[in-house]
């Protein structure tokens, strides 16, 4: 009995220790990520999970010492007491309720309170403006329309349905972009009822697939883990093969027939910033060129 009281007294220490390691090697982990969207995907992934281990550490903590006070009441020198037993175990129920307690309040705080706390940390990592590394001017962050030109296809198809997120940066002085990638899934958004972070995508319905010539359907299923509130999204998809920027062959329909035409004036803007002009008497002449042209085939 004697040493059961020394190692729940030495033993709440010990687990109090590793309690406060998880979280110092949370922060050594979070610290240890280079990039601001390497800390943000980490936070977002890992922050409360490696705090709800603390808690339970915190918790086994304290049932332990508890467990170890008022040894005197049981035992004697070692020579348990008459109702030694009774009280051993009434300690012993005692600190399991009061250990639980504790884990339950930390778990409502992280569950309801947290995430609110979380995301504010998580906005300041996504928005602060990011240093380009070849001049180190501050890059602007492109609004959600604006962006969809340096994403690819399947990027943009990953945004309309997968809820990945793409933020594009550019450095206005160079044109030098960065893409960043963020899991979409891991943050719930603020529940417009019960104000907390806990709105959660459940799942995903295709209405109706997009084709090359309608856009798509998808109803996002939202339910907030608090107060059950139901929601629901709807979201239009791209029309495939919408977000080529530069067609590999332009199109070019003749809208004017070409007696009343005099002249056609073709200026070619190629995303390498190359600009080309050429004039033509016909749009015959015209669209020949623009059927044939390549900014590989052009010399500067
Ligand atoms: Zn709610």
């Amino acid at each position: 009995m004697h040493l059961f009281h020394e190692m729940m007294f030495f033993g709440s220490f010990v687990i109090l220790l590793f309690a406060i390691l998880t979280l110092v090697l949370y922060k050594i982990k979070y610290w240890g990520q280079k990039e601001l969207r390497d800390k943000y995907n980490f936070a977002s992934k890992y922050e409360i999970k490696y705090h709800q281990t603390m808690h339970i550490l915190i918790a086994v903590a304290i049932g332990m010492h508890l467990n170890s006070l008022k040894p005197e009441l049981i035992h004697d020198g070692g020579i348990v007491h008459e109702d030694g037993f009774i009280l051993f175990f009434i300690r012993l129920a005692i600190t399991i309720i009061a250990g639980t307690i504790y884990g339950y309040i930390a778990s409502l705080i992280l569950k309801f309170y947290y995430p609110t706390r979380l995301s504010r940390k998580l906005k300041r990592l996504r928005y602060t403006p990011r240093i380009n590394p070849k001049t180190g001017n501050k890059m602007q962050l492109l609004s959600e329309d604006e962006e969809d030109v340096y994403l690819d296809e399947g990027q943009r198809a990953e945004e309309d349905a997968f809820s990945i997120d793409y933020d594009v940066w550019i450095d206005q002085a160079t044109g030098d972009t960065t893409v960043e990638k963020y899991s979409g899934h891991l943050t719930a958004l603020k529940c417009d009822r019960c104000n907390f972070m806990t709105l959660k995508m459940e799942r995903e319905e295709l209405i109706k697939e997009s084709t090359e010539f309608e856009e798509g359907e998808l109803i996002q299923h939202y339910k907030c883990t608090y107060c059950n509130r139901i929601k629901r999204q709807s979201k239009t998809i791209a029309k495939i093969g919408t977000s080529v920027k530069v067609p590999d062959r332009p199109q070019f329909v003749n809208p004017l027939s070409d007696h009343s035409v005099e002249a056609v004036k073709i200026e070619i803007h190629g995303s390498n910033g190359k600009v080309k002009d050429y004039q033509f008497q016909n749009t015959h002449e015209a669209s020949k060129l623009l059927e044939e042209f390549d900014f590989n085939k052009v010399d500067d």
